[in-house]
């Protein structure tokens, strides 16, 4: 069997040389699926994608153990930049777009890593997908938050990742522009073979999406399984599926 495209082993990660976060954290993510990755606040899922990205070095955190992998190769303790050249885009919490810039610029940003000619048809193509953001020619600070969480996704699309780790999609978002965006997390997927590991406070959601499943607790791996397991699990449906 192939390796899979995505492997955390035994991940240690502190911040500021003091603070231990994850203590020993592994997970799996095959080629092709979505993982979720639950957990309640503090848990240490925001930290676990920034250690994939190498995010974590811009907030002084850093991998002290373990070794996390992508496609077979190590890739912790490498540039965020490089990361993202080899296929590993983060779409952050808050989703940071760049809010005096418009949205088209936004998106040619996430292309930033790229010199072919087919950027432009890349923008059509996330238009295909988002089709309100071609409307929207002022300024991204102003789109509404369903808009910029849309943008925030776009922009990831246009560096073409094989890799999308997606920090909570749903937050901020009313019930309808939650379905609207998992819909689309899905349809990226099944239509163009992304991989995803997203985090979620939305288990509900999450679980619908993701094929498989890991709850974290203090920065650890506590339960995993098939998303369907997991959502049949008694304690998971009492803490993270509010009891029903
Ligand atoms: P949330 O859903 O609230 O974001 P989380 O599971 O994503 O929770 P993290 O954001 O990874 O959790 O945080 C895990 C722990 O690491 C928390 O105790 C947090 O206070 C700490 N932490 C996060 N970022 C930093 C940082 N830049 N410097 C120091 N400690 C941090």
């Amino acid at each position: 069997e192939a390796a899979p495209l995505l492997q955390v082993n035994n991940i240690e990660v502190v911040y500021n040389d003091v603070i231990l976060v994850l203590r020993g954290l592994s997970l799996t993510v095959p080629q092709g699926k979505i993982v979720a990755l639950l957990g309640a606040n503090g848990a240490g899922k925001s930290t676990t994608l920034k250690a994939i990205s190498g995010l974590l070095r811009t907030e002084e955190g850093e991998v002290t153990r373990g070794e996390i992998r992508f496609g077979g190769e190590r890739i912790d303790g490498i540039d965020p930049h490089l990361i993202v050249r080899r296929g590993i885009f983060q779409v952050m919490e808050g989703r940071r777009i760049i809010a005096d810039m418009t949205c088209l610029e936004n998106l040619r940003l996430g292309a930033f890593t790229r010199s072919d000619g087919e950027v432009k048809s890349d923008i059509e193509r996330v238009y295909g997908y988002f089709p309100r953001l071609r409307e929207r020619t002022g300024l991204a600070g102003y789109l509404s938050g369903g808009e910029q969480q849309m943008l925030a996704i776009g922009r990831a699309l246009m560096a073409r990742p094989k890799l999308i780790l997606m920090d909570e999609p749903s937050m901020g978002l009313s019930p309808l522009l939650v379905k609207e965006v998992f819909g689309i997390i899905r349809r990226l997927n099944e239509e163009l073979g992304i991989t995803i590991l997203l985090v979620e406070q939305n288990a509900r959601m999450a679980l619908s999406v993701a094929s498989y499943a890991y709850v974290m607790e203090q920065g650890k791996v506590v339960l995993d399984g098939t998303a369907e397991a997991l959502a049949n699990n008694e304690d998971v449906k009492e803490f993270y599926l509010g009891g029903h």
